[in-house]
Protein backbone atom coordinates (compact mmCIF):
# COMPACT_ATOMS: atom_id res chain seq x y z
CA UNK A 1 0.00 0.00 0.00
CA UNK A 2 1.37 3.20 -0.77
CA UNK A 3 -0.01 6.33 1.00
CA UNK A 4 0.89 10.04 0.08
CA UNK A 5 0.88 12.83 2.16
CA UNK A 6 0.90 16.28 0.31
CA UNK A 7 -0.15 19.48 1.13
CA UNK A 8 -1.17 22.87 -1.23
CA UNK A 9 1.57 24.68 0.62
CA UNK A 10 4.68 24.54 2.87
CA UNK A 11 5.15 24.66 6.48
CA UNK A 12 1.69 23.13 6.83
CA UNK A 13 3.04 20.01 8.91
CA UNK A 14 3.31 17.42 6.30
CA UNK A 15 6.90 16.03 6.53
CA UNK A 16 5.39 15.67 10.98
CA UNK A 17 2.50 13.90 9.48
CA UNK A 18 4.83 11.51 7.28
CA UNK A 19 7.92 10.95 9.48
CA UNK A 20 5.15 9.84 11.97
CA UNK A 21 2.86 7.52 10.09
CA UNK A 22 5.96 5.88 9.06
CA UNK A 23 7.52 5.88 12.50
CA UNK A 24 4.28 3.93 14.13
CA UNK A 25 3.57 1.42 11.79
CA UNK A 26 7.00 0.66 11.55
CA UNK A 27 7.22 0.02 15.03
CA UNK A 28 4.11 -1.70 15.11
CA UNK A 29 5.49 -4.88 13.03
CA UNK A 30 4.72 -3.72 9.86
CA UNK A 31 7.42 -3.60 6.93
CA UNK A 32 7.50 0.27 5.94
CA UNK A 33 9.42 2.82 3.56
CA UNK A 34 9.76 6.62 4.12
CA UNK A 35 9.97 7.98 0.79
CA UNK A 36 11.18 11.80 0.99
CA UNK A 37 9.95 12.89 -2.64
CA UNK A 38 10.66 16.73 -1.62
CA UNK A 39 13.76 16.40 -3.62
CA UNK A 40 14.07 20.49 -3.29
CA UNK A 41 14.24 20.57 0.18
CA UNK A 42 13.81 16.90 1.72
CA UNK A 43 14.03 17.05 5.86
CA UNK A 44 12.47 13.58 6.76
CA UNK A 45 16.11 12.88 7.68
CA UNK A 46 15.84 15.15 10.27
CA UNK A 47 14.17 13.10 12.23
CA UNK A 48 14.17 9.78 11.09
CA UNK A 49 17.73 10.22 11.33
CA UNK A 50 18.35 6.90 9.19
CA UNK A 51 22.11 5.53 8.23
CA UNK A 52 22.97 5.92 4.58
CA UNK A 53 24.25 4.25 1.65
CA UNK A 54 26.11 6.21 -0.69
CA UNK A 55 24.79 8.35 -3.24
CA UNK A 56 23.29 7.56 -6.27
CA UNK A 57 23.94 9.97 -8.84
CA UNK A 58 20.41 10.81 -11.30
CA UNK A 59 20.19 12.47 -14.69
CA UNK A 60 18.70 12.91 -17.73
CA UNK A 61 19.87 12.59 -21.88
CA UNK A 62 20.53 15.82 -23.11
CA UNK A 63 21.40 16.61 -26.69
CA UNK A 64 25.10 17.24 -27.83
CA UNK A 65 25.76 18.73 -30.63
CA UNK A 66 29.15 17.87 -33.29
CA UNK A 67 29.01 21.35 -34.85
CA UNK A 68 31.36 19.39 -37.75
CA UNK A 69 28.56 17.94 -39.09
CA UNK A 70 26.25 20.68 -38.35
CA UNK A 71 24.22 22.52 -40.98
CA UNK A 72 21.90 24.78 -39.43
CA UNK A 73 19.11 23.79 -40.19
CA UNK A 74 17.27 24.82 -37.35
CA UNK A 75 14.87 21.76 -36.88
CA UNK A 76 15.95 21.04 -33.59
CA UNK A 77 14.97 24.36 -32.00
CA UNK A 78 11.86 24.17 -33.61
CA UNK A 79 10.68 20.45 -32.59
CA UNK A 80 11.71 21.10 -28.80
CA UNK A 81 8.93 22.21 -26.83
CA UNK A 82 10.86 23.54 -23.98
CA UNK A 83 13.84 26.09 -25.58
CA UNK A 84 16.29 23.71 -24.02
CA UNK A 85 18.29 23.85 -28.03
CA UNK A 86 18.12 27.03 -30.06
CA UNK A 87 19.57 27.26 -33.22
CA UNK A 88 21.47 30.70 -34.13
CA UNK A 89 23.29 31.84 -36.40
CA UNK A 90 26.48 29.31 -36.50
CA UNK A 91 25.94 27.98 -33.14
CA UNK A 92 23.59 25.64 -31.98
CA UNK A 93 22.77 26.36 -27.54
CA UNK A 94 21.74 23.91 -25.78
CA UNK A 95 20.17 24.56 -21.80
CA UNK A 96 20.31 21.09 -20.29
CA UNK A 97 18.92 22.61 -17.32
CA UNK A 98 15.83 23.22 -19.38
CA UNK A 99 16.03 19.78 -21.58
CA UNK A 100 13.16 16.99 -20.48
CA UNK A 101 15.33 14.38 -22.18
CA UNK A 102 12.61 13.44 -25.29
CA UNK A 103 14.70 12.87 -27.84
CA UNK A 104 13.19 14.67 -29.97
CA UNK A 105 15.69 16.65 -31.38
CA UNK A 106 18.18 14.03 -32.21
CA UNK A 107 15.70 12.02 -34.14
CA UNK A 108 15.02 15.23 -36.77
CA UNK A 109 18.91 16.55 -36.75
CA UNK A 110 19.10 15.69 -40.88
CA UNK A 111 22.66 15.57 -40.64
CA UNK A 112 23.20 12.71 -37.57
CA UNK A 113 24.54 16.08 -35.68
CA UNK A 114 22.93 15.10 -32.20
CA UNK A 115 24.27 12.33 -29.91
CA UNK A 116 23.13 12.46 -26.06
CA UNK A 117 25.02 12.55 -23.00
CA UNK A 118 24.14 12.02 -19.57
CA UNK A 119 23.71 14.97 -17.32
CA UNK A 120 23.82 14.94 -13.63
CA UNK A 121 21.10 16.66 -11.72
CA UNK A 122 21.08 15.48 -8.54
CA UNK A 123 21.44 11.97 -6.12
CA UNK A 124 19.34 9.58 -4.35
CA UNK A 125 20.69 7.98 -0.93
CA UNK A 126 18.36 4.51 0.60
CA UNK A 127 19.01 3.43 4.19
CA UNK A 128 17.25 2.79 7.39
CA UNK A 129 16.71 3.98 10.41
CA UNK A 130 15.70 0.60 12.56
CA UNK A 131 13.03 -1.51 10.96
CA UNK A 132 12.39 1.42 9.47
CA UNK A 133 13.54 1.81 5.74
CA UNK A 134 14.08 4.91 3.85
CA UNK A 135 15.07 7.09 0.59
CA UNK A 136 15.26 10.38 -0.20
CA UNK A 137 16.57 12.04 -3.53
CA UNK A 138 18.20 15.63 -3.67
CA UNK A 139 18.00 18.05 -6.46
CA UNK A 140 21.30 19.59 -7.73
CA UNK A 141 21.16 23.56 -6.86
CA UNK A 142 20.68 25.67 -9.80
CA UNK A 143 18.45 22.35 -11.62
CA UNK A 144 14.88 23.16 -12.48
CA UNK A 145 14.05 19.60 -13.44
CA UNK A 146 12.98 17.76 -10.17
CA UNK A 147 10.58 14.74 -11.68
CA UNK A 148 13.92 12.61 -12.67
CA UNK A 149 14.63 12.80 -9.23
CA UNK A 150 11.56 11.90 -7.82
CA UNK A 151 11.42 8.77 -10.37
CA UNK A 152 14.60 7.86 -9.15
CA UNK A 153 14.00 7.79 -5.46
CA UNK A 154 10.46 5.97 -5.70
CA UNK A 155 12.41 3.28 -8.00
CA UNK A 156 15.15 3.27 -5.59
CA UNK A 157 12.99 2.71 -2.09
CA UNK A 158 13.25 -0.46 -0.58
CA UNK A 159 9.88 -2.87 -0.99
CA UNK A 160 7.89 -2.78 2.20
CA UNK A 161 4.12 -3.75 2.43
CA UNK A 162 3.52 0.35 3.27
CA UNK A 163 4.87 3.24 1.24
CA UNK A 164 4.89 6.47 2.75
CA UNK A 165 5.38 9.00 0.29
CA UNK A 166 6.18 12.73 1.36
CA UNK A 167 5.33 14.75 -1.41
CA UNK A 168 6.51 18.26 -2.27
CA UNK A 169 4.42 21.57 -1.45
CA UNK A 170 2.10 22.80 -3.77
CA UNK A 171 -0.04 21.38 -6.77
CA UNK A 172 2.31 21.02 -10.09
CA UNK A 173 4.74 18.83 -11.84
CA UNK A 174 7.14 17.41 -8.75
CA UNK A 175 3.89 17.40 -6.63
CA UNK A 176 1.84 14.69 -9.43
CA UNK A 177 5.02 12.19 -10.21
CA UNK A 178 5.34 12.06 -6.34
CA UNK A 179 1.52 11.19 -5.51
CA UNK A 180 0.34 9.54 -9.14
CA UNK A 181 0.56 5.83 -8.18
CA UNK A 182 -1.07 6.11 -4.69
CA UNK A 183 -3.50 4.09 -2.74
CA UNK A 184 -4.39 7.14 -0.89
CA UNK A 185 -3.53 10.52 -0.72
CA UNK A 186 -3.12 12.41 2.99
CA UNK A 187 -3.79 16.26 2.35
CA UNK A 188 -2.32 17.96 5.39
CA UNK A 189 -3.60 21.84 5.51
CA UNK A 190 -4.06 24.44 8.83
CA UNK A 191 -7.03 26.12 9.19
CA UNK A 192 -6.44 29.85 7.64
CA UNK A 193 -7.36 31.32 4.49
CA UNK A 194 -4.30 30.91 3.00
CA UNK A 195 -4.41 27.14 3.93
CA UNK A 196 -7.73 27.06 2.71
CA UNK A 197 -7.27 28.13 -0.52
CA UNK A 198 -4.05 25.88 -1.39
CA UNK A 199 -6.25 22.66 0.09
CA UNK A 200 -8.89 23.78 -2.39
CA UNK A 201 -6.10 23.58 -4.85
CA UNK A 202 -5.10 20.07 -3.41
CA UNK A 203 -8.74 18.69 -3.81
CA UNK A 204 -8.91 19.85 -7.17
CA UNK A 205 -5.96 17.66 -7.98
CA UNK A 206 -6.80 14.63 -5.73
CA UNK A 207 -10.56 15.00 -7.88
CA UNK A 208 -9.01 14.97 -11.21
CA UNK A 209 -6.29 12.09 -10.71
CA UNK A 210 -9.22 10.08 -8.99
CA UNK A 211 -7.25 9.64 -5.92
CA UNK A 212 -8.94 8.20 -2.78
CA UNK A 213 -7.96 11.14 -0.47
CA UNK A 214 -8.23 12.68 3.18
CA UNK A 215 -7.58 15.47 5.17
CA UNK A 216 -5.46 16.41 8.59
CA UNK A 217 -6.21 19.88 9.99
CA UNK A 218 -2.94 20.85 11.67
CA UNK A 219 -2.65 23.40 14.51
CA UNK A 220 -6.69 23.18 14.65
CA UNK A 221 -7.72 25.26 17.10
CA UNK A 222 -5.96 28.10 15.57
CA UNK A 223 -7.49 30.07 12.64
CA UNK A 224 -11.06 30.05 11.97
CA UNK A 225 -13.75 27.07 11.50
CA UNK A 226 -13.83 27.66 7.41
CA UNK A 227 -11.81 24.88 6.67
CA UNK A 228 -13.69 22.49 8.64
CA UNK A 229 -17.34 24.04 6.63
CA UNK A 230 -15.57 23.71 3.38
CA UNK A 231 -14.81 20.09 4.05
CA UNK A 232 -18.37 19.10 5.28
CA UNK A 233 -19.90 20.79 2.53
CA UNK A 234 -17.70 19.24 -0.03
CA UNK A 235 -18.03 15.63 1.11
CA UNK A 236 -14.19 15.55 2.54
CA UNK A 237 -13.35 13.55 5.54
CA UNK A 238 -11.06 15.24 8.32
CA UNK A 239 -9.11 12.20 9.44
CA UNK A 240 -7.67 13.52 12.22
CA UNK A 241 -6.73 17.52 13.97
CA UNK A 242 -3.29 18.27 15.74
CA UNK A 243 -3.50 20.81 18.42
CA UNK A 244 -1.38 23.72 18.26
CA UNK A 245 0.59 22.27 21.01
CA UNK A 246 3.80 23.63 22.42
CA UNK A 247 5.04 20.27 23.03
CA UNK A 248 4.90 19.30 19.37
CA UNK A 249 6.76 22.65 18.27
CA UNK A 250 9.31 21.70 21.16
CA UNK A 251 10.03 18.09 19.77
CA UNK A 252 10.28 19.32 15.99
CA UNK A 253 12.71 22.18 17.30
CA UNK A 254 14.69 19.27 18.91
CA UNK A 255 14.39 17.30 15.57
CA UNK A 256 12.37 14.83 17.73
CA UNK A 257 9.30 12.68 16.32
CA UNK A 258 6.18 13.59 18.41
CA UNK A 259 5.18 9.83 17.90
CA UNK A 260 8.01 8.35 19.79
CA UNK A 261 8.77 10.82 22.37
CA UNK A 262 5.07 11.92 23.66
CA UNK A 263 3.25 8.82 23.71
CA UNK A 264 -0.50 10.99 23.19
CA UNK A 265 0.40 11.52 19.84
CA UNK A 266 1.89 8.20 19.52
CA UNK A 267 -1.42 6.99 19.74
CA UNK A 268 -2.62 9.55 17.38
CA UNK A 269 -0.90 8.55 15.12
CA UNK A 270 -1.88 5.16 15.33
CA UNK A 271 -5.25 5.88 15.33
CA UNK A 272 -4.46 8.25 11.96
CA UNK A 273 -2.60 5.26 9.94
CA UNK A 274 -5.63 3.36 10.96
CA UNK A 275 -7.77 5.22 9.67
CA UNK A 276 -5.92 5.39 6.35
CA UNK A 277 -5.64 1.54 6.15
CA UNK A 278 -9.60 0.85 6.69
CA UNK A 279 -10.37 3.78 3.44
CA UNK A 280 -6.99 2.35 1.14
CA UNK A 281 -7.70 -0.82 2.16
S1 LIG B 1 15.86 16.13 -25.92
FE1 LIG B 1 13.79 16.99 -26.17
S2 LIG B 1 13.63 18.52 -24.54
FE2 LIG B 1 15.81 18.06 -24.76
S3 LIG B 1 16.57 19.61 -26.16
FE3 LIG B 1 16.01 17.82 -27.41
S4 LIG B 1 13.91 18.20 -28.06
FE4 LIG B 1 14.34 19.61 -26.36
S1 LIG C 1 18.82 19.81 -36.36
FE1 LIG C 1 20.95 19.11 -36.49
S2 LIG C 1 21.72 20.09 -38.34
FE2 LIG C 1 19.86 21.17 -37.80
S3 LIG C 1 20.55 22.90 -36.53
FE3 LIG C 1 20.05 21.24 -35.14
S4 LIG C 1 21.99 20.18 -34.82
FE4 LIG C 1 22.26 21.43 -36.65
Amino acid sequence: MRIAIASGKGGTGKTTVATNLAYVGSRNGRSVVYVDCDVEEPNGHIFLKPDLDGATPVGTLVPKVDESKCIHCGDCGDICQYSAIVSVGDAVLVFGELCHGCGGCSLVCPSGAISEVLHEIGEVHVGSTGPLAFAHGLLRVGQAMSPPVIKAVKAAAPAADLAIIDAPPGTSCPVIESVRDCDFLLLVTEPTPFGLNDLKLAVAMAREMKLPFGVVINRADLGDRETHLYCGNNDIEILTEIPDDRKIAESYSRGELAGEVLPGYRRMFETLLGRIDLRAG
